[in-house]
């Protein structure tokens, strides 16, 4: 266990759905900082980016697609074993497999609207971090 961050983004059905409170509200009861977030909307051409390790998926291009049709929250957060912590409070990729209480058991419409996204590993927070914030934005 170690103090990290980790990226988040709060995708367009949940900003659409007005509840970003609630969501980021679930992440501080979890224990998580949010050190730093902002509202934005990417291109088509930067959600290809962001996802390019799924270029090879049937989901791809619907995905991309989804992600650009909308204004998003990206956000760092901060904490003990955040990136775990993170995934366990933003639940299973599918809503209709999430626990209880999770995010996106209370906020998710299907497997693709599924209201957040987290980092996977420190590894790749670190590069997630980098492709929505300067160092300059990240106060601890
Ligand atoms: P997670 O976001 O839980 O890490 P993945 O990295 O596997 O999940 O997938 C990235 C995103 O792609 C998911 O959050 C979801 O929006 C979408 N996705 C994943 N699997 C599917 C699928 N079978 N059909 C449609 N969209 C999917
Ligand atoms: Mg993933």
């Amino acid at each position: 266990m170690s103090i990290q961050k980790t990226l988040s983004l709060i995708k367009p059905d949940a900003v659409a759905k007005n509840v970003t409170g609630s969501i980021n509200a679930k992440l501080e009861q979890a224990g998580l900082r949010i050190i730093a977030q902002k509202r934005l909307r990417l291109t088509k051409e930067q959600a290809e980016e962001f996802y390019k390790v799924h270029s090879d998926k049937a989901f791809y291009r619907s995905l991309c697609e989804f992600m650009s049709s909308g204004p998003i929250i990206a956000q760092v957060l901060c904490g003990e074993d955040a990136v775990a912590k993170n995934r366990q409070t933003m639940g299973a990729t599918n809503p209709m497999n999430a626990e209880i209480g999770t995010i996106r058991r209370d906020f998710g419409e299907s497997i693709e609207h599924n209201a957040v996204h987290g980092s996977d590993s420190p590894e790749n927070a670190a590069i997630e971090i980098a492709f929505f914030f300067s160092s300059l934005e990240i106060i601890e």
